[in-house]
């Protein structure tokens, strides 16, 4: 199993900032209250996702708005109450409604560089483990992210791309994944962001295994309980939205999990970029608390102590967003 480096140039601040705005977080709040208010939403206790240890034996991590636990056994985050998939997925589509578009001409530069980052992720796979990926689905990213697909297109990926965007759904929330599986049967697919979001993701990793035949590729991309933002700011984190982070899945726990589920992990990474300059943005911007070590090293490091610092992050499986290549 690999974990690769990826060595990059460290991000703006301006791009952080931005990035989870207060507008975006106070919508997506509104929405989780909405949805504790409704009757119509069924919602079901849950023990850790990742690797079903009780919730009485976990911490709590926070109870804004609802709780949320950290389990003691695998370090996975987790609410420990979750609404069924087919409200998620509704109210998820009225925020996208919401959103203002993604225009071609508005500076697009930080999400170019994710995408190329995916596209330069499934290439070095290929070369890696000599599977032929000609045929990818991504299942619901470009609701994420609606430019991705033209980036594809533009980047001149010599695959067949298929994109499955979100739709509101039937009982379980996956029927429209198993369709299309079965109809295409792609050579990997990507789950970008995914895993975060939904209400039982043991759930959806079945319905991919269970329709891919043996030796397809899973691409996912989640957060990264083990990161140093969630482990020093709690769920003071920035990147902490609660309804966009139902599951924040620890290294050792989201591995677990798909063993359990009959996967074949071969590659894990934690390819973060952005842990070192949200804490230093944290402990100069936001909050004057004293945390030992920590306010200090942030508040006086220049770009290159952080960019060694990212760099130490990524080769400790420490960042707080991490990939995995599965093999069905
Ligand atoms: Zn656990």
């Amino acid at each position: 199993m690999q974990t690769p480096v990826f060595i990059d140039d460290l991000p703006d601040i301006s791009t952080v900032a931005s990035r989870k705005s207060d507008h975006y977080r106070q919508t997506r709040n509104r929405a989780l209250a909405e949805m504790l208010l409704d009757d119509a939403v069924s919602w079901h206790e849950r023990a850790c996702p990742a690797c079903g240890q009780s919730r009485d034996l976990s911490r709590n991590f926070s109870q804004a708005l609802m709780p949320f636990q950290r389990c003691s056994a695998c370090n996975t985050i987790y609410a420990a109450r979750v609404p069924d998939q087919s409200h998620l997925d509704g109210q998820r589509l009225r925020l996208l409604d919401e959103l203002p578009p993604e225009t071609a001409d508005k500076p697009k530069r930080p999400r170019e560089f994710e995408y190329i980052s995916i596209l330069n992720w499934i290439r070095l796979t290929e070369a890696r483990s000599g599977h032929s990926l000609g045929k990818v689905l991504d299942y619901r990213f470009s609701s994420q992210a609606p430019s991705w697909p033209d980036a594809v297109t533009r980047l001149g990926t010599h695959r067949d791309w298929s994109f499955l965007p979100l739709a509101a759904d039937g009982e379980t929330g996956f029927d429209d994944l198993r369709d299309r599986l079965q109809a295409e049967t792609p050579d990997a697919v990507l789950l970008y962001g995914e895993m975060d979001r939904v209400a039982d993701p043991a759930a959806l990793l079945r319905v991919v295994r269970a329709n891919l035949p043996r030796g397809s590729l899973v691409f996912i991309a989640t957060s990264c309980a083990d990161g140093l933002e969630y482990e020093i700011l709690g769920a003071d984190s920035p990147s902490f939205v609660p309804l966009d982070r139902l599951n924040i899945f620890s290294v050792e726990g989201f591995s677990q999990m798909v063993r359990e589920l009959g996967y074949t992990a071969l590659e894990v990474s934690t390819p973060g970029r952005l842990d070192a300059v949200i804490l230093q943005h944290y402990f100069t911007e936001i909050e004057n608390a004293d945390v030992p070590f920590w306010s200090g090293f942030f508040r006086s490091a220049n770009k290159d102590r952080l960019r060694d610092l990212q760099i130490l992050l990524q080769r400790s499986l420490r960042s707080g967003v991490m990939r995995f290549v599965l093999e069905t």
